[in-house]
């Protein structure tokens, strides 16, 4: 008998799995793929990171390092040999993810996981047979699966999903990204900076929807000025693979009904994912999903059946990996008898394009919605002296301080490494820090992370570098 059997090993499953062995709890694993680590090291945050470095390398190579002073004659794109190296950093890392259920002591099987009752697991295993796990409790976290479009006939080939997007043989010549979300524009970019035309066809009227409008505005402005095209409130009807191997797009204007088609060599539906529970066995213990097909769970992660619990991309709520991972955490520490939570509010949102938005707490539209009085500091990159020195001065820092408090409530960053400078906003916001604290904490110099400290101090309009 298991104390706890999870279904699926992404981020919320192996790392939920981790902490429970570590609590002492008898834990058993069980993933469909053939290696471990879920969409994210597989087909997720990992490949596109991987990619993103690299294609920005040959970015820098082609224009950037000139100003530097180095001068590099004959650069030329090998997609292959980047191709393997993105692959060499996932099995790496999934190798990793095996590993460490074995150094836990982590039962982990390969097979499909489906509930049999309360307290049983079936597992078709991958030569074909069955075994049933009995459990006292069990995690689903089986994640989430791109959406797809009506009309639309994902081939993975031509019409590709993310997941044929991190693996396409050729550049693109022309290339349509539907969905100016997160995944539409690190993609996009991707294969823009390899040489790609790529136009962004987004239905709402603003990139990065989720993200500070203001913020979200200056990387659109960046994005453009790159080369990524873009049509705002607009829509994909249809796109056709042809005899030419050229895909036909149909897109209409939201705002007036007209219309316009397109030709281009590839099409990326990135138009967010949805829950993944499919055969999972829900109905055999009466689990509830939402309209959206979120598995419905209560404060402790629970779902209606109180052993069963549920955990990342399968409930609501922001569909990240760090996300995933802590929920997983704390439904181990839950079982175990521990006070597991989550703070949703300090959930740090990133964007891995150039330059890079990180962003966490509310965004001044949700503190103007929610009536909430706050005072913002602002400091561009251009007056830092550690961005002017790499010569990255695109993007700014801004702060969001309680007007009366000065507790902080959100910060937003676009510029270079965005995506690590907010780390320290998230320990300043998890601690329930003033802006003052921030400004009054060292900063060494020169750091990317003074630009943090002087928009911390300009919510009191006081900052001082340059
Ligand atoms: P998943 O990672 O989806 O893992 C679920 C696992 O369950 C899968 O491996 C699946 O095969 C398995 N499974 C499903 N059903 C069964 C079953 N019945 N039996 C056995 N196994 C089953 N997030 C970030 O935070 N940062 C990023 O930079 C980022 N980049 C991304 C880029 C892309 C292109 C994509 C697609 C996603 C990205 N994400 C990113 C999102 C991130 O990947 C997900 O939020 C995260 O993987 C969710 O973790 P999870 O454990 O809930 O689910």
């Amino acid at each position: 008998m298991f104390d706890l059997v999870i279904i699926g090993a992404g981020p919320a499953g192996y790392t939920g799995a981790v902490r429970a062995s570590q609590l002492g709890l008898k834990v058993a694993i069980i993933e469909k793929r053939k290696t471990l680590g879920g969409t994210c090291l597989n087909v997720g945050c990992i490949p596109s990171k991987a990619l993103l470095e690299s294609s920005e390398h040959y970015v820098q190579s082609l224009h950037e390092l000139k100003d530097h002073g180095v001068e590099v004659s004959g650069v030329k794109l090998n997609l292959a040999k980047m191709m393997e190296r993105k692959s060499k950093v996932v099995s790496g890392l999934t190798q990793g993810v095996l590993g460490l259920m074995k150094k836990n002591k982590v039962e982990t099987l390969f097979g499909f996981g489906k509930i049999k009752s309360k307290n049983e697991v079936e597992v078709k295993l991958e030569d074909g047979s069955t075994q049933i796990l009995e459990t006292k409790n069990i995690m689903l976290a089986t994640g989430s699966v791109h959406n797809t479009l009506p009309g639309i006939t994902i081939d993975e080939q031509f019409i590709v999903s993310s997941t044929g997007a991190l693996d396409l043989p050729n550049v693109p010549e022309k290339m349509i990204v539907i969905g100016g979300g997160y995944i539409g524009l690190e993609l996009g970019s991707v294969w823009q900076r390899l040489g790609s035309q790529v136009t962004v066809v987004e239905y709402g009227d603003k990139v990065a929807g989720t993200m500070d409008a203001q913020i979200g505005k200056l990387l659109h402005r960046s994005l453009e000025k790159q080369g990524l095209k873009f049509l705002m409130q607009a829509k994909v009807t249809e796109a056709k693979v042809q005899n030419d191997n050229k895909v036909k797009v149909v897109i209409e204007s939201v705002k007036d009904g007209s219309k316009q088609e397109m030709l281009v060599d590839a099409v990326l539906v990135s138009t967010g994912r949805r829950p993944y529970s499919e055969g999972l066995g829900l109905e055999t213990v009466d689990i509830k999903k939402d309209a959206r097909g979120f598995v419905s769970i209560n404060k402790k992660f629970q779902t209606s059946e109180t052993n069963i619990y549920a955990v990342g991309d399968l409930i609501d709520g922001p569909m990240l990996a760090h996300k995933a991972e802590e929920e997983g955490v704390a439904v181990a520490e839950i079982i175990a008898g521990k006070p597991g939570h989550v703070n949703y509010l300090t959930v740090p949102g990133v964007i891995y394009t150039w330059p890079e938005i990180a962003s966490v707490g509310y965004t001044e539209e949700q503190l103007q919605e929610k009536k909430i009085p706050y005072a913002s500091g602002k400091f561009p990159f251009i007056a830092n002296g550690r961005a002017r020195a790499l010569g990255m001065t695109e993007g700014q820092v801004k702060v969001l301080a309680h007007k009366d408090t000065d507790e902080l409530l959100g910060v937003h960053i676009i510029g270079p490494r965005a995506s690590d400078m907010i780390a320290e906003a998230v320990v300043a916001m998890e601690f329930g820090a003033s802006s003052e604290d921030l400004a009054r904490s060292f900063h060494a110099h020169p750091t990317l992370s003074e630009a943090l400290r002087e928009a911390a101090l300009d919510v009191d309009k006081r900052a001082r570098q340059m």
